[in-house]
């Protein structure tokens, strides 16, 4: 049974039980929470109370701080003082990671622990063993004596517990048996969560954050599935860890929080931002607030899911042009609503053309195909950029190389084409579908542009390209949305969650993403490129991989992060993670390339995979290190 949410065709929240978090509870009756982490020093009692009260004051109803050893963890309880007393109630939580005195302090002072089963009885890294039974077995009743002591606490003290595992930092016995993946995850914090359910302690929230969104969407579900068959029902936080900065950051969080929300899973999310942490909150609240009124959506009257919930692949279709098969998503670039096609939108969509030499330069982020509705051609055009235009335009249109028609069902069903390839856009909530695609079926001319009109639109159109699998219909598909969103940040939320989360399913062999109120095709166009990216379905930059910062990062995290992305950034395909410490950034930075990772004050190491090949390097000198260091692994390119 591959069941993970509790309806694949009507938007319902999971059943999740409720836990009290302070005054604020959480859980499937509550609205869905929001909460973001201080960054500051916590023994800096004055500036985490300030930070603290910006993340406040934009609405957040939790705010997490950091607590390395129990002397911060002391500290939480002055923090707290100090905010009370300034008239904030909003519960607080202890992050705690290696260092179990801490967390049996802080679940005296704050509303909520969270621990990482990852690290909080072992401390070993990279080291793989081999267990026998006897000896896994050995190391659970060690856990068990190491973690009993808190769980006790916390139910004397009625404080919350998140078990929060990490893809990347699982225990060696947990890497051992399951692998770092989805599975390894889960038992991780399944074996943590037994044990306080022996001690009849149930106010938890489960969290399975990675850094890559198809790992950690694949996790939480199967985090479900298991809770579904052994009757738990925790609440769940939703996050995306090391997420990066600006729009990159905004996108890759809701392309992974969004497809759990999308199927009713997540009863709290954290937009984790290498930003000032009181920026996250207004992007979160913005994700939540898809789902205030989502109960209304239209009937969807498909329901089939055939997908592995668990597992990507991506789904097998025919090659038309360059669309499906083996080849990466197309970008379909809107130039319908301008009068006229000329080089200067071209250069927005990734083509500029030089005079002197008659050539055009293509940038990676260049779009594949246009679409010019019923606009006609009067410019030459690069070679590698086709055209879709509507039916009528094409007819009668006198070179028809590299031009498409597009046309709807009606147009499709009335004339005999001669044509060799056709856009056909499908509506997915068609009435008689079966006979729309039987039509498909027989004719392998055409590429299918899927719409939707549905509030719960993303999962519309799942279920209809399952109806394509299961009819064994192999027609490429483009997945196509309008928006009518001003709201520059909110219109990218939308997008990423309602493409990503097809894509990250395997679905989805191309990209037309509108907006009747953004008219910059450069915006749009970025936008499409870093969905595919975030999803790892086409790589055109290099991946950075951040993390927040919080009270651990003794170096300007922000500023690096910038520098590091200056000289790197044309660095196709490279996976560079930079981390505040050393000691979570190694094991978080999960399946990063190069990593550069803070071990000090101001100092930096630097590794090749999870092998640290420089350590101590002067915070001036590590980008021209971490530079010679890929130079060193030929991995560098000049810019
Ligand atoms: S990796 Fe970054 S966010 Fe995580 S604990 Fe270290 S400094 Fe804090």
């Amino acid at each position: 049974m591959n069941q993970y949410c509790k309806s694949l065709n009507k938007y319902q929240r999971f059943r999740s039980r409720e836990v009290y978090i302070g005054d604020i509870p959480l859980g499937y009756k509550h609205p869905i929470r929001t909460q973001s982490m201080t960054t500051t020093n916590t023994m800096d009692i004055k500036s985490t109370v300030e930070q603290s009260i910006r993340i406040a004051n934009e609405g957040s109803d939790y705010v997490r701080i950091t607590a390395p050893s129990i002397k911060e963890a002391r500290a939480l309880k002055e923090i707290r003082h100090e905010l009370r007393k300034k008239g904030y109630k909003t519960p607080l939580i202890a992050d705690i990671h290696f260092t179990p005195k801490a967390a049996l302090e802080a679940a005296q002072i704050v509303e909520k622990v969270r621990i990482n089963p990852g690290n909080y009885a072992d401390n070993k890294k990279f080291k793989v063993f081999e267990f026998t039974d006897d000896e896994y077995q050995n190391e659970l009743q060690r856990i068990y004596d190491r973690f009993s002591p808190l769980v006790k606490i916390c139910k004397e003290n009625g404080t919350a517990m998140r078990i929060g595992t990490n893809h990347g930092s699982l225990s060696d016995r947990i890497m051992n048996r399951y692998g770092d993946t989805p599975l390894g995850m889960v038992e991780s914090a399944l074996e943590f969560l037994r044990i306080c359910e022996d001690h009849n302690y149930y106010n938890i929230v489960l969290s399975m954050k990675s850094s890559n969104p198809i790992i950690m969407v694949q996790a939480y579900r199967l985090l479900v599935n298991k809770m579904m068959k052994e009757n738990m029902f925790y609440p769940l936080h939703l996050g995306v860890t090391e997420a990066g900065e600006g729009m990159e950051g905004r996108i890759k969080s809701s392309v992974g929080i969004g497809s759990l929300l999308e199927d009713g899973l997540g009863d709290t999310i954290r937009v984790s931002l290498t930003e000032d942490p009181e920026f996250e909150i207004p992007i979160a609240k913005k994700i939540v607030s898809r789902y205030d009124k989502r109960h209304n959506h239209a009937k969807i009257n498909i329901n089939d899911s055939i997908i592995d919930p668990f597992n990507y692949s991506k789904r097998k279709t025919l090659q038309k042009l360059n669309i499906g098969r083996d080849n990466v998503p197309v970008v379909i670039t809107d130039l319908s609503y301008f009068n006229k096609i000329n080089h200067k939108l071209l250069e927005l969509c990734g083509f500029s053309y030089l005079n002197k030499i008659d050539k055009w330069s293509i940038s990676d982020f260049a779009s594949d195909y246009i679409y010019i509705g019923k606009n006609k051609l009067d410019i030459e055009l690069p070679l590698q950029l086709k055209v879709i235009c509507e039916y009528e335009i094409w007819k009668n249109h006198n070179d028809k190389k590299n031009i498409y028609p597009k046309m709807n069902i009606q147009q499709y069903s009335k004339e005999n084409h001669d044509v060799s390839i056709i856009f056909l856009e499908i509506n997915s909530n068609e009435k008689n579908l079966i006979d729309k695609l039987n039509l498909v079926k027989n004719d392998r001319r055409i590429i299918v542009m899927l719409k939707t009109n549905n509030l719960h639109g993303m999962v519309e159109q799942r279920n209809f390209i399952c109806k394509l699998i299961k009819n064994k219909i192999k027609n490429p598909i483009i997945i196509c949305r309008d928006y009518d969103e001003r709201d520059l940040e909110k219109f990218q939320i939308d997008a990423s969650i309602d493409f990503g989360g097809l894509l990250i399913d395997g679905l989805g062999d191309g990209l037309f993403i509108r907006n009747s109120k953004v008219d910059s095709v450069k915006n749009i166009n970025e936008l499409s490129f870093e969905i595919l990216q975030s999803t790892r379905t086409r790589i055109t930059k290099t991946d950075f991989i951040s993390c927040p910062s919080c009270g651990r990062t003794q170096f300007d995290l922000m500023t690096t992060t910038a520098m590091v992305r200056e000289k790197t950034s044309h660095l196709k395909g490279l996976k560079i993670a930079i981390m505040g410490c050393i000691v979570n950034g190694p094991g978080e930075m999960a399946d990063a390339d190069y990593g550069y990772v803070g071990t000090g004050l101001e100092k930096i190491s630097l590794y090749k995979g999870h092998d640290v090949i420089k350590r101590g390097i002067p915070s001036e000198d590590s980008v021209e290190e971490l530079i010679n260091l890929i130079k060193k692994y030929g991995d560098w390119v000049e810019p």
